[in-house]
C-alpha cells in the first residue's frame, strides 16, 4: 500500500464504494479503495437484478462499454403466488424495456465487481484487495484513516464506510450497534447451469433476453421474505431471503430451506436438468429506514448496505448503494474544494440523498415489514385464498357458476371482509 495519505479511503470494493470511488477519482482525487477479498466480488452475493439508470448516471452506456459483465437485459418480470401445489403467476412483458437506457440486466456479481472495480481504476482510483479494515484512526475529534487487520495504518482526509451489511466500520466510528436477527434477512443462492437455448425455450424469451421471477407464498414456509428466480446467459440464478430471526425461530438453516425451493413443483420443472455452480449466501439489511445509521459525522460517511439502504419489495439494493456511493463521492469533492470534511460540510450528502429516490423510497415502506409480520400467516394466508379463489373460477365441475360464486363469497367472508382490507392495506404502499 502507498505510504502517503490520501483525499479519501473507500472501505469495500461492492457497488457503493466503487461508485464513490470512481466518482472521486475522475474530479481528480486522490482515492484508496480496500477490500477484503482476494478480488472484487470473491465474497459478494447479490440475486442478481441491477436496475440500470443508476449506473448509467456514473458510466454513461455501461452496457456498449467493452467487457461490461452483464448476462441479459430483463423483458419480463413475473411475480409467482404459491401454495404447496398449486401457482398463480402473473407478469409483465415490454419490448419497452430494451430501449433508451434498459431497465435492468441480470448479473453475476463475482463478474460484475471485478469489471466495475476495473473502472474505478481506469478512473484512477488505486485498488488495494485482500486487506481487511478493522478500525478507524480518530485525530483531532474526527475519523483521519483507518487501521488494517495487519496493523497498517493509513491516512485520509475522509473515509468512506461502504462495507455492507453489518458495516463494522460505521460500528467503529461510535454510530450503529451490530444489527439484530429482525433487523436482517439472510438470503441463499444458487447459480445452476443450463443451456442458454433451454433457458430462452422454458422462459420464452428470445435469444439474449431475460427474465425475472419473484416468489412469496408457501415457498417461505410463513417466513417474511421471498424467493427468485433469474435468468443468466446460461445459468440461473435461484436464491431465497428470510428474516434472521425467523431462521432461527424455526431452527432452519437457509441452505436447506434452498432445497426445499427447488422441490416446489412450479421452482423444479423450470431448473429441471441444471447443474448447480456454485451456492453463496449473505445477509440482506432490512430493518430500513428506521434502523438506518447517522449517515456522517466529522470525516466519515456511510454508504449502501452499511447504511441500511435496500428495498426489499421492490429487490432493490445494489442501484440504492451505488446512488449513495455516487453522491458520497460528490459531497467529498465538494468538501475538498472547501477544505472542509467536517460532519456540518458532509452532512449535504443526507440532503441529496433526500432530495434523491433513495430516502424516500425508504421512509414510504418504512412500517410495511412490520405491517405484514403482525399479521399471523399473511405469507401463507393469502396465497391459499388467492389459489382457492383462482381454482373455483377456472374449475368446470359440473357444479353451478352461482354455487361457485357462493363458495367463493363464503371463502372471503369466513377471513372477514374488513379483516382482508384491514391487512392489505399496508401493500398499497408497493402497488405501483
Ligand atoms: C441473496 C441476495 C439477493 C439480492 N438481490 C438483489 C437484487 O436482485 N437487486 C439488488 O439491487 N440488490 C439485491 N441484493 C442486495 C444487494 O446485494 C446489496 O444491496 C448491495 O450489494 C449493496 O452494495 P454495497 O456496496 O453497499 O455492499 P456489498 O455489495 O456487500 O459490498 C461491500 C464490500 O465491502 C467489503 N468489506 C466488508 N467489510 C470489509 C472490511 N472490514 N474491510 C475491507 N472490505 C470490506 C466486502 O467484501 C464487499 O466487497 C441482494 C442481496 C442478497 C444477499
Amino acid at each position: 500500500m502507498s505510504e502517503s495519505s490520501y483525499d479519501a479511503i473507500v472501505v469495500g470494493a461492492g457497488p457503493a464504494g466503487i461508485s464513490a470511488a470512481i466518482v472521486m477519482a475522475r474530479a481528480g482525487l486522490k482515492v484508496a479503495l480496500l477490500e477484503r477479498g482476494e478480488y472484487p466480488g470473491a465474497k459478494n452475493v447479490q440475486g442478481a437484478v441491477l436496475y440500470s439508470r443508476m449506473l448509467h448516471e456514473i458510466l454513461p452506456d455501461f452496457w456498449t462499454m467493452p467487457g461490461a459483465a452483464l448476462e441479459r437485459p430483463v423483458v419480463e418480470q413475473k411475480t409467482c403466488v404459491t401454495t404447496e401445489d398449486s401457482w398463480i403467476t402473473f407478469g409483465y412483458k415490454s419490448l419497452k424495456f430494451l430501449q433508451g437506457i434498459p431497465n435492468c440486466y441480470t448479473i453475476i456479481r463475482v463478474k460484475f465487481d471485478q469489471w466495475y472495480a476495473a473502472q474505478a481504476e481506469a478512473a484512477g482510483a488505486e485498488l488495494f484487495c485482500g486487506v481487511t479494515v478493522r478500525e478507524v484512526i480518530r485525530k483531532d475529534g474526527r475519523i483521519a484513516g483507518i487501521k488494517t487487520s495487519d496493523g497498517d495504518e493509513l491516512e485520509s482526509s475522509v473515509v468512506l464506510a461502504c462495507d455492507g451489511a453489518n458495516s463494522l466500520l460505521a460500528q467503529k466510528a461510535g454510530l450503529i450497534d451490530e444489527l439484530k436477527p429482525v433487523e436482517v434477512a439472510l438470503g441463499a443462492k444458487e447459480v445452476i447451469a443450463l443451456d442458454s437455448k433451454v433457458i430462452e425455450d422454458r422462459f420464452q424469451l428470445n435469444p439474449g433476453e431475460g427474465s425475472a421471477m419473484d416468489i412469496f407464498g408457501s415457498v417461505t414456509l410463513g417466513m417474511l421474505g421471498y424467493a427468485f428466480l433469474y435468468t443468466n446467459k446460461d445459468s440461473l440464478s435461484l436464491g431465497v431471503g428470510c428474516r434472521l430471526s425467523d431462521y432461527q425461530a424455526k431452527g432452519l438453516r437457509p441452505s436447506d430451506h434452498l432445497e426445499l425451493v427447488k422441490r416446489h413443483p412450479y421452482v423444479a420443472k423450470l431448473i429441471s436438468g441444471g447443474k448447480t455452480l456454485e451456492y453463496s449466501s449473505h445477509l440482506i439489511p432490512e430493518g430500513g429506514f428506521k434502523s438506518m445509521p447517522p449517515l456522517f459525522s466529522d470525516g466519515f460517511l456511510v454508504a449502501g448496505d452499511a447504511a441500511q439502504m435496500t428495498n426489499p419489495p421492490y429487490r432493490e439494493g445494489a442501484n440504492m448503494a451505488m446512488t449513495a456511493g455516487r453522491l458520497a463521492g460528490e459531497t467529498v469533492i465538494e468538501a475538498k474544494k472547501k477544505g472542509d470534511f467536517s460532519a456540518a460540510a458532509l452532512s449535504v450528502y443526507q440532503l441529496k440523498l433526500k432530495a434523491s429516490y433513495v430516502l424516500s423510497d425508504m421512509e414510504d415502506i418504512k412500517d410495511l415489514e412490520e405491517a405484514v409480520a403482525s399479521v399471523p400467516g399473511f405469507l401463507e394466508a393469502y396465497p391459499k385464498l388467492a389459489c382457492d379463489l383462482a381454482h373455483l373460477r377456472f374449475s368446470a365441475d359440473g357444479v353451478p357458476k352461482r354455487q361457485h360464486l357462493r363458495q367463493a363469497f363464503r371463502l372471503v367472508a369466513d377471513r372477514g371482509f374488513w379483516r382482508i382490507a384491514k391487512d392489505l392495506w399496508p401493500l398499497r404502499k408497493v402497488a405501483i
